[in-house]
């Protein structure tokens, strides 16, 4: 008899199919379950179990595999591959509906019928509701390649180029072209007979697996039809404008820089400061992989474990050292790492191939995450793909764990040069040796140069691929605030950055004596200087480089090495601590910022074809309600006691504001704790309408990183656009006089909380605009200080004035570094 496996996220949803399909076809049907996770109650599903239930459930007729939604489908899938391929030609997974197909199912299989008809009695398990409610449709779908259906539209076949199918963006390109006319378009894959599915839903395409070589079937109906068709014709023939970016390649083989004499590189900033000596490659040697016969499985599997265990107590000793020196919101990025230790995209393959194949644990490690790394590297997000660095670094650790590899090294102190380098190799590195790092790719916005900010090592990123073929031990100056290095530079250029250095220095001791001095104008206004943080740990190195509070608290990074939500009272006890550790100084807390660059790895959201534009940040917060409700409750218990603001993140529109203040005054009513509210301006059209939201608001705080991101439509990122992404740039500075003038009409705040506080030269700008608060890295602190104490409002108003009619930012900068030299000078 053919066995029947439900697979579901909920353990009780399916024990009560199986109940019911027991109830209809008798207590002999063979029905196994793959119901949640090992964790009592725990929704999810698990490939490891569905295997298991499968190897319960046959007796050599055959398996058929029923499974809710999401995940329970990869995870079927993935459990097919678990098992051996001679078990693997029994099993069916169908794609028919849970409930139904396991009625109709079992009572096939019960009359003993074979595997193909108890799958397709199971397909037609919809169609008796279907022709009781009088739905049309009711065919089931097939699996197998389909002929072309007689339909009454419209139709056109098209033929999928595109390397990888119809993915999200040529997806997303399709849906909006369909999207534009009056027609109902519907798509059927004929290759695999998925479909139809709806041309405006990017679910529904996406349903449809349409890969490299597939045929498709494109029905449109309705007054635009033929138009529709003729766009998506169209579409067609421009392979769904999916065509790859060009990448800085930093494997292809280095031009070599000129020889002797004076030659410069320019690349982006990474990290400020000045540093000069001798260049030295960071080798990061290859692992070396055994070669010979693999031991027993079980001790492979074994060893691998114990290097995973190894590894990731190196991990957690590297991420405790930065957030030590850095604080945790940069510690944060070997949170992820851990996550790679036990993921099952690679511990699947790993142990297939050491059981299965034989191969011994380095080399089942090292192709499973090659493999995975590859496929990063294909995607078309830039931050997805920069994520194969972190993997590779990882997978590295591993293999070195498990063959005694040696770690990478300089052959002496030195300008540390490297194509690019993971978070691991920047936490990693000897202070006393690298004196600076320049590297041929990455961004300032790359998590090894916020590390290298953090740890106080001057950087050049981005400089290209002739830094490459610069000789070991060539002298070398670098810029890390111009992002420039020079190659073998003439004797009085290292004098004169060396005076530079000299004195910059001088001024950083000066600023870190000053640092718990309020910082005022030289005309006495008070700028409030506080700090950003991303847990209880940053906030002693906060409070000893000045900050006077915190001015935002990225809620979402406390919650990120854990693999479900916090519940009210852990997050009710983070806050606290926070606010403890502040001793009465002022906390305004961000509510979660998730989506986008900030995924929180246990809450899903649906695939989006451009996330940064999507459903992020208080978006997701509406549209999940009993999120905010619950950090909210939390956040009160706290201002019971405590000065803590709260304030949300990118708001777009009046009404999100008005809906998510909504949602806490209903969390606080009946108490009698009052909180300033405030929102976050990171959205341009949120700043443009900033005098709507002034009157019911109690302050702006300016979230540039974003802001800059969205008015320059430069992801932040993607190093290809870093240039563009500054958020001195008048445009956005036209955004930021907007909002502080209608905070200061209507009687309330505006500070800025993006990196851009953390800029002295941007100091004096915005103080000119009409900014009162700034909030930075703690490290930054110190010299902000320092620079609102050298600003004259009178002279900074001006100095505003006069960027505001710039074009770009690099003139602004210019400007701004000579308004500071004339201010220094008198
Ligand atoms: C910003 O966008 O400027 C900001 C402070 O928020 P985050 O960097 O956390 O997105
Ligand atoms: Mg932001």
């Amino acid at each position: 008899m053919v066995g029947i496996v439900i697979v579901s996220h909920s353990g009780t949803l399916a024990a009560g199919v199986r109940e019911l399909a027991a109830e209809m076809a008798g207590p002999d049907v063979r029905i196994e379950l793959a119901g949640g996770l090992a964790e009592e109650g725990a929704l999810g599903t698990d490939a490891v179990r569905v295997a298991e239930a499968i190897g319960r459930a046959g007796s050599g007729d055959g398996v058929l595999v029923l499974m809710d939604l999401g995940s329970a489908v990869l995870s079927a899938e993935t459990a097919l591959d678990l098992l051996a391929s001679t078990e693997r030609e029994q099993v069916l997974l169908c794609e028919a509906p849970l409930v139904e197909g396991a009625v109709a199912a079992a009572v096939a299989a019960r009359l003993g019928r074979p595997l193909a008809e108890v799958a397709e009695e199971a397909r037609g398990g919809l169609q008796g509701k279907a022709a009781q409610l009088g739905a049309e449709g009711s065919e089931p779908a097939a699996v197998a390649p389909a002929e072309a259906p007689a339909v009454d539209g419209v139709t056109l076949r098209l033929e999928i180029r595109n390397p990888l199918g119809l993915h999200a963006r040529p997806a997303a390109r399709f849906v909006q072209t369909a999207s534009a006319f009056d027609a109902d378009v519907e798509v059927m894959n004929l290759t695999s007979g998925r479909g139809p599915a709806a041309g405006r839903s990017l679910n529904g395409i996406a349903t449809l697996g349409i890969r490299q070589g597939n045929e498709i079937l494109v029905t449109a109906r309705g007054p635009q039809a033929e138009q529709a068709l003729a766009a998506l014709s169209e579409l067609a023939g421009r392979d769904f404008d999916d065509h790859a970016e060009p990448t800085l390649q930093v494997e292809s083989p280095p031009a070599p820089a000129s020889a002797g004499g004076e030659h410069a590189l320019t690349g982006l900033s990474g990290a400020p400061g000045i540093a000069s000596g001798p260049a030295r490659h960071f080798k990061v040697p290859e692992p070396e992989i055994p070669t010979g016969r693999a031991g027993d499985p079980q001790t492979e599997w074994e060893a691998l474990t114990r290097a995973r265990e190894q590894v990731r107590a190196e991990i957690r000793a590297t991420r405790d050292s930065v957030a030590a020196r850095a604080g945790d919101y940069n510690a944060a990025i070997f949170d992820a790492h851990l996550l790679f230790l036990d993921d099952e995209a690679l511990l699947t393959p790993a142990r297939r191939a050491i059981f299965e194949a034989g191969e011994n644990a380095a080399r089942a490690w090292h192709d499973a995450t090659a493999a995975v790394a590859a496929e990063y590297r294909a995607l078309d997000d830039e931050y997805m793909r920069a994520r194969a660095e972190d993997l590779t670094g990882v997978a590295r650790q591993v293999v070195a764990a498990l063959t005694g590899g040696g770690a990478a090294t300089l052959s002496g102190a030195g300008i540390l040069v490297a194509p690019e380098l993971t978070p691991a190799d920047t936490a990693s590195l000897d202070r006393t040796l690298v004196l600076g790092i320049a590297t041929a790719a990455g961004s300032p916005t790359s998590h090894s140069a916020i590390l290298a900010r953090s740890l106080g090592i001057p950087a050049a990123v981005g400089l290209g691929e002739p830094l490459l073929g610069v000789p070991e031990g060539t002298e070398l100056l670098l810029d890390g605030d111009a992002g420039t290095v020079e190659v073998e530079p003439a004797d009085e250029l290292v004098a004169d950055y060396e005076r530079q250095a000299v004195e910059r220095e001088r001024s950083a001791r000066r600023a870190r004596d000053a640092a718990a001095e309020p910082a005022e104008t030289r005309d006495g206004r008070r700028i409030e200087v506080v700090a950003n943080i991303g847990s209880p740990e940053d906030v002693p190195a906060a409070i000893k480089n000045g900050a006077e509070g915190v001015g935002l608290l990225r809620s979402e990074f406390l919650f990120l090495d854990r693999d479900s939500m916090p519940s009210e009272d852990e997050q009710y006890e983070a806050y606290t601590l926070i606010a403890e550790r502040l001793e009465g100084r002022p906390l305004i807390l961000r509510t979660l910022d998730v989506g986008a660059d900030k995924p929180l790895p246990y809450l899903r959201q649906r695939p989006e074809a451009n996330p940064f534009l999507g459903v992020r940040g208080v978006r997701l917060a509406l549209e999940q309600p009993e999120l905010l409700e619950t950090q909210l409750r939390a956040a009160l218990r706290t201002a019971a006691d405590h000065p803590l603001k709260v304030m949300f993140p990118m708001v777009a529109t009046l009404d999100e504001y008005r809906r998510a203040r909504g949602v806490l005054d209903g969390v606080r009513a009946g108490t009698p704790v009052e909180v300033e509210v405030g929102v976050m301006i990171e959205v341009p059209a949120a700043a443009l309408a900033a005098e709507q939201f002034a009157p019911e608001v109690d302050f702006f705080s300016l979230g540039t990183n974003d802001l800059t991101q969205y008015t320059m439509a430069a992801e932040r990122g993607n190093a290809a656009v870093a240039g563009l992404a500054d958020g001195l740039h008048p445009a956005v500075l036209v955004l930021i006089r907007t909002v502080a003038e209608a905070a200061d009409r209507h009687g309330v705040w505006a500070g800025v909380c993006g990196e851009l506080a953390a800029d002295p030269a941007a100091v004096p700008v915005l103080v000119g605009l009409g900014v009162t608060e700034l909030s930075a890295n703690a490290p930054a602190i110190p010299a902000v200080k320092q620079a609102v104490r050298e600003v004259d409002t009178d002279v900074a108003r001006g100095l505003a004035e006069e960027a505001l009619e710039l074009s770009s930012a690099a003139e602004v900068r210019e400007l701004a570094a000579r308004a500071v030299a004339r201010s220094a000078a008198s």
